[in-house]
């Protein structure tokens, strides 16, 4: 098996595109196959080098690292081949309508009704108008001819699905620029890299009725396809522009990959949103039957519960570089963090010097601190005795003690921090 990933180097990996990745390398790996990284960069206007390095960033960063790769800017006399062919056999047509004489004709086709198909008045063009309209000047655009006929495949996810050729315009494959639109490239890779398995989102599932029939035209054989339902934000449809969305800026946030990829692997089928510790579990846990053929949500909250969970196991060794903390210190907290970070900044107000503010009731408190040694049970000893010495209670007891022991009105809980800080420490910052 085969499977690949062929992102657009137009922006940064989001959500959406994050999940087909993820699940084409499970799907690959779940059948002891092969994952293949795309990139589809015949647009060269939008497709951006820098965007390229940034998808393989950050699919390495998720570990969904690829066994073999291509770029489609590398292909094009391969592309130019498949064309000519195309051309001889009568499936690629070129054309001359501008963009304001084909939006006329689809307004009036739907001003009476009509589905706004394209109507092939190309087609009827002899050799002599082609060449006259050449001669004149005009560049010709090509359309690729489908087939009236039914088209039909036993789909991953959406099972039994069926188009009428009939019913799809002839695809514009290759602009007057002489660029290739993304249908035709793509075709021609998945058939000459024998990729098995197409898995994509559903906005493509009319695309597969055309490609199709481009694989057809070409002898090749046609890959099994599985069109993953959308993944929707809570507003609406997940969109690159948006942002807040990219794999990048969770990474900023602190969000752990593998809080993505278990969100990911999941959403949007039968099974429970876990924190899995890591890409085999998901990957031996998968099934791709449990995927549901409606939209799932994106939900950043659900992401930032796993992502707490998967902290609280994180083993020293795996976040050592990333924080300045010992590994005592971080077996001490880690049950208590959200974000990996958030270590060092327990370690700071720990172990560095505080601005605490003292008066008479902090000095108070710390005549009536239990002995060592201390543990997380000592805090509530401590706050009795002060609330039956002092009357005080709620806030006005907690906060000043607060900001005296960590300088802050908000942050950890005081009772995990006080063996922290030890005793020592928290009798100077009472006083
Ligand atoms: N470059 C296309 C995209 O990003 C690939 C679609 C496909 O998987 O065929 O939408």
């Amino acid at each position: 098996m085969l499977t690949r990933f062929a992102p657009s180097p137009t922006g940064y990996l989001h959500i959406g595109n994050a999940r087909t990745a993820l699940i084409c390398s499970i799907v690959a790996r779940k059948a002891g196959g092969k994952f293949m990284l795309r990139i589809d960069d015949t647009d060269l206007e939008r497709s951006k080098a820098e965007y390229e390095e940034a998808i393989k960033e950050d699919l390495k960063w998720l570990s969904l690292e690829w066994d073999s790769f291509a770029r489609q800017s590398e292909r094009l006399a391969r592309y130019e081949g498949v064309k000519q062919q195309m051309i001889a056999s009568g499936r690629l047509y070129p054309c001359f309508e501008t963009q304001e004489e084909l939006e006329i004709r689809r307004k009036m086709q739907l001003t009476r009704g009509l589905p706004p198909v394209y109507d092939r008045a190309a087609l009827k063009l002899t050799q002599e108008q082609i060449e006259a309209n050449i001669a004149a000047g005009k560049k010709p655009h090509y359309r690729f001819k489908m087939a009236h006929k039914d088209i039909i495949w036993d789909d991953g996810i959406r099972g039994h699905t069926k188009f009428n050729g009939a019913h799809i315009s002839d695809p514009i494959v290759i602009r007057e620029t002489g660029a290739y639109t993304y249908m035709l490239p793509s075709t021609v890779d998945d058939a000459d890299f024998k990729v098995t398995n197409v898995v994509r989102g559903e906005d493509h599932v009319s695309n597969t009725a055309t490609q199709i029939q481009m694989f057809e035209a070409m002898g090749a054989t046609v890959p099994n396809f599985m069109h993953l339902a959308l993944i929707k934000g809570k507003e609406g449809k997940i969109s690159k522009r948006e942002g807040g969305f990219d794999i990048r800026s969770l990474r900023a946030e602190g969000i752990e990959p593998m809080a993505i990829c278990s969100f990911l692997a999941r959403v949007g089928t039968s099974d429970a949103i876990e924190a899995r510790p890591d890409l085999n579990t998901l990957t031996q846990e998968f099934d791709a039957a449990k995927f549901s053929r409606s939209p799932a949500t994106y939900d950043p909250l659900e992401i930032e519960r796993l992502n707490a969970k998967i902290v609280h196991e994180m083993p020293y060794a795996t976040i050592k570089n990333r924080v300045q903390v010992d590994e005592a210190f971080w077996n001490a907290v880690r049950s208590n963090l959200n974000k990996v970070e958030e270590a060092n900044e327990w370690w700071k107000i720990c172990n560095e010097e505080v601005k605490p503010t003292v008066d008479d009731f902090t000095r108070q408190a710390a005549s009536l601190l239990p002995p060592e040694p201390w543990d997380s049970s000592t805090w509530n000893q401590w706050v009795e005795a002060v609330k039956a010495a002092t009357g005080r209670k709620g806030k006005e007891l907690f906060m000043p003690l607060r900001l005296a022991l960590t300088g802050m009105e908000h942050g950890p809980e005081l009772k995990d921090m006080l063996p922290l800080i030890g005793r020592e420490r928290v009798l100077k910052r009472l006083n």
